[in-house]
């Protein structure tokens, strides 16, 4: 009897380019589809013919770049984007370009499994595991599944990129245990994970990347260097990108020519640029291009871009050491995979960062096929998950095995599924039969038509055939297959399950007392599949009421949770976000007794941040970052000025998507900042003791100066320190820094105001005048000041060192002014005094300096 038999594939689904690969009959190999001798990756382009209409995937839409209509590439960084391309003259959807592509690596691998036909049986490719970085968030992945279904794939899993890697590494070495660094870097993405192989089982156990970070970057910062060069030698090359058609593609021929000047200089020490009539300048003139470029010059280009990815690998480090107490020194490997790494000076600055005495337990990464170690690893994950699938020419009946051919017993377990795929075929009471050519048994059909043979004797280290016959209830024979197995002594872990977890965040956004706050609902790296439940009080005239789901800063999805008009008002209503193994995201829920389904909706796509937008995230970050330490201060600093320069490329080149997304990446810095609300200077117990001490002071003062000659007007007092009192509370509240040492400054001064009329009352010993007072009270403010500034210089804090001389400046000065005005010089004295608190707070956290240290001592 004639069937047809798949095997799952793995496919890489690559910003720049993609592979594809499946293990052969019998487990014992990967078979990598070659497109040519030398390549096995395929550019993650397309290109549609303007004249004959037809769509063009890989090599030869990728040739096509630098002239119109362009191709479209980099389409993945567009994946969950409700945006669309335009193809030529046709406006597709990220996923439907996607699903070419992979309809191309389709068609690829068919032709190798091809080969396996034989008399009886042809090889079908139907499955496949596809990979995704681990970085994706939800609409990202879903839109991924779905351009597998469209490309006429059953998307068997959705398996992170740095997993696929680890799981090859694995294999390829015979490896069961391990924890691993995965560095991937490539043309539009970069991801890090680390991840723990036990057992031959693999668990992700932090990550972190950046889905707009790889070898485009570069290219684009190669390219204006090579647009510097151009100009020098007097071309007309003053382009505008983000305005002109033409500007645009001459930018494009000028990428391509920087993309072919980074990958020989991976090779070369230094390259010979030559280049004539590629490009054309603005007057038309073709550009010749004669140039030594050395390897340096290209490092100076790169190296920026390449320095960001360790901060990343020390986030993913760090979420390890959090969730599993996985440090960079237990880490076995540092693995290496995505096109970038052929890059020297990647080895290099990963060498240097993360490996050695210092690192993780390997002397230097591991640098093997990383181009298809990916696609390679998605292959050994599809064999195990995918099994073999036969079927009868006429799709009547459907076995499928589980697992990997692949053993290091000879005695083996072969199980499977037998189904029916017409209503015709009955297997209620069926049998299956089993033949090795020296082996018979049998067994029968379980509950849904499973089956399972245990001990099967095999032939030791080789391959062997199992033959199989299923028979319905009424013993006809109903389809035939066969099985290769192989046997092997040392065999690694077969790609086990990794199983799944979320790779960011899910937070619910809630209205409290009329302002939106984010609740966090699943935190990051929870385990697939999960769910989590959340409760509201029915706030009345509405029958929908809506929850923004947010993956950290990005609104992916709007739930509507649907209320029936007869609900009453504060009715508690109940509902569970359930998020499946591949990260789909589905709500139900109650009210009372009665279930709903809600609605899981898109959220409109952000748009490019107005100037006015970018300005209060920047003024946020810049209140935030002071409060950090100085070398974490100096991270988040980097990082926005990346991001922000950035950012403002992207507007002005008027690129919506890079620019929402660095806007994002700006977003997520300020949000990492420590809540201001923890962080106010002083604490809020030291304010609450400042107003106490002021209103105490006040009630002595009055009582001390009755009936002397002193003006004291113990209610207007009591009234301003009032009125200074909700100022603190409120800017308290507001996590308004700025407004909260503003209330606390002006309460210093009446704490010394008051202070003084009690020195002059005759209780306190001082017979000064009030400018005295004053001037000696601007010299122990600037006496503190030379403390903090040793402090200040002993922390190395140059920022703060400079600030500090500014107020020593202004101090010397208020001195001069403590007779012509002592009231204004004690109010700008306190805020002085105030700010140097503050800044010895920063360099020594929990110093105990309250203000009641600064009370007259007998009042303390
Ligand atoms: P992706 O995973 O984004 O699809 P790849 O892993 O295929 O990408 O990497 C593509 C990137 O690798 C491109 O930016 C390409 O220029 C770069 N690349 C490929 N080969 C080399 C090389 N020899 N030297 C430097 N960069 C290279
Ligand atoms: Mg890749």
């Amino acid at each position: 009897m004639e069937h047809i038999l798949s095997k799952a594939v793995g496919i890489d689904l690559g910003t720049t380019n993609s592979a594809v690969a499946v293990m052969n009959r019998a487990d014992t190999d990967i078979v990598l589809h070659k497109e040519t001798r030398h390549t096995a990756t395929t550019p993650s382009c397309l290109w549609k013919d303007p004249r004959s209409g037809d769509l063009v995937v890989g090599r030869m839409a990728a040739r096509r770049a630098g002239t119109a209509p362009e191709p479209i590439r980099s389409v993945k960084r567009l994946m969950g984007r409700r945006t669309t391309v335009r193809v030529t003259d046709e406006d597709m959807s990220p996923e439907q370009v996607s699903s070419k592509i992979l309809a191309e690596m389709k068609r690829q691998i068919e032709t190798d499994v091809a080969a396996w036909d034989s008399d009886g049986a042809s090889w079908v490719v139907d499955r496949a595991i596809v990979t995704v970085p681990a970085y994706f968030d939800y609409p990202a992945i879903e839109a991924t599944r779905q351009a597998g279904e469209l490309a006429g794939l059953e998307v068997l899993d959705l398996l992170h990129e740095p997993t696929a890697a680890a799981c090859y590494h694995c294999w390829s070495t015979k490896t069961t245990d391990g924890t691993f660094l995965v560095y991937d870097l490539g043309g539009g993405t970069f991801d890090v994970s680390v991840v723990k192989c036990t057992a031959g089982a693999f668990e992700v156990l932090g990550i972190s990347g950046n889905t707009m970070l790889g070898g485009d970057n570069i290219d684009i910062e190669m390219a204006g260097r090579i647009q510097e060069y151009l100009i020098e030698d007097g071309y007309a090359f003053d382009l505008d990108v983000a305005g002109d058609a033409d500007d645009r593609i001459r930018f494009a021929q000028l990428r391509l020519l920087a993309e072919g000047v980074k990958q020989a200089l991976s090779t070369q020490d230094g390259f010979m640029f030559r280049d004539a009539g590629t490009v054309r300048d603005k007057d038309g003139t073709p550009v010749i291009i004669d140039r030594f470029v050395e390897r340096e010059e290209f490092e100076a280009v790169a190296r920026p871009l390449l320095t960001q990815t360790l901060g990343y690998c020390h986030e993913a480090i760090a979420v390890a050491t959090k969730e599993a107490g996985i440090t960079l020194s237990e880490v076995d490997q540092v693995i290496l995979a995505g096109g970038s790494t052929h890059i020297p000076l990647v080895r290099e600055l990963v060498t240097q960062e993360l490996c050695g005495p210092t690192g993780a337990r390997c002397a230097a990464p591991i640098y093997d096929k990383v181009d298809t170690i990916v696609a390679l690893g998605a292959a050994v994950r599809a064999s195990a998950t995918g099994g073999l699938v036969s079927q009868d020419r006429g799709r009547t009946v459907r076995i499928s095995f589980r697992g990997t051919g692949a053993t290091g017993t000879t005695r083996t377990r072969v199980a499977g599924k037998v189904e029916a795929l017409t209503d015709g075929i009955d297997l209620t009471g069926g049998h299956i039969r089993l033949n090795t050519g020296t082996y018979d048994d049998e067994a029968d059909l379980g509950s849904g038509g499973t089956f399972a043979f245990t001990r099967v004797p095999i032939q030791s280290g080789a391959e062997s055939l199992l033959s199989f016959e299923v028979f319905d209830g009424a013993g006809t024979p109903v389809i035939s297959t066969a099985r290769p197995v192989s046997h092997s002594d040392d065999l690694g872990p077969d790609g086990g399950d990794a199983p799944g977890k979320l790779p960011k965040p899910f937070l619910l956004e809630v209205s409290r007392a009329g302002k939106p706050v984010r609740k966090e609902l699943l935190p990051a790296l929870t385990p697939l599949p999960t769910s989590a439940r959340f409760s509201f009080q029915h706030p009345g005239d509405t029958e929908k009421v809506l929850f923004p789901l947010y993956q950290r800063r990005r609104r992916i999805q709007v739930i509507e949770v649907p209320v029936p008009s007869t609900t009453v008002r504060g009715t508690e209503i109940t509902f569970f976000v359930r998020v499946d193994g591949r990260a789909m995201i589905t709500v139900q829920g109650s009210i009372g007794s009665v279930e709903f389904d809600a609605r899981v909706v898109d959220p409109p796509e952000r748009d490019i941040p107005a100037q006015a937008e970018i300005d209060e995230l920047t003024a946020r970050f810049r209140d935030g970052v002071q409060f950090l330490k100085a070398g974490d201060r100096a991270v988040a600093e980097e990082k926005w000025d990346f991001f922000l320069e950035r950012l403002e490329a992207a507007v002005v080149r008027g690129d919506r998507v890079q620019a929402v997304h660095d806007f994002e990446e700006l977003e997520v810095v300020v949000d990492d900042l420590p809540a201001t609300e923890d962080v106010l200077e002083p604490p809020k117990t030291e304010f609450d003791e400042l107003v106490a001490n002021c209103r105490e002071l006040n009630v002595i003062v009055h009582q001390v100066t009755e009936g002397l000659a002193i003006q004291h007007d113990q209610h207007d007092v009591a009234k301003s320190i009032s009125a200074q009192a909700d100022h603190g509370e409120r800017a308290y509240r507001n996590r308004d820094q700025r407004a909260y040492a503003e209330a606390i400054a002006q309460l210093d001064a009446v704490r010394h105001y008051l202070a003084g009329l009690y020195h002059r009352s005759g209780r306190g010993d001082d017979t000064r005048t009030e400018s005295q007072r004053t001037a000696a009270y601007v010299r122990e403010v600037a006496q503190s000041a030379t403390e903090v500034m040793r402090l200040a210089e002993s922390r190395r804090r140059k920022d703060f060192q400079r600030e500090i001389s500014e107020i020593q400046r202004a101090l010397a000065t208020l001195e001069r002014d403590a007779d012509r005005d002592p009231v204004m010089v004690r109010t700008r004295v306190g805020q002085h005094s105030q700010r140097l608190r503050q800044i010895r707070n920063v360099l020594t956290p929990k110093s105990g300096d309250g203000y009641a240290a600064l009370l007259p001592e007998e009042l303390v």
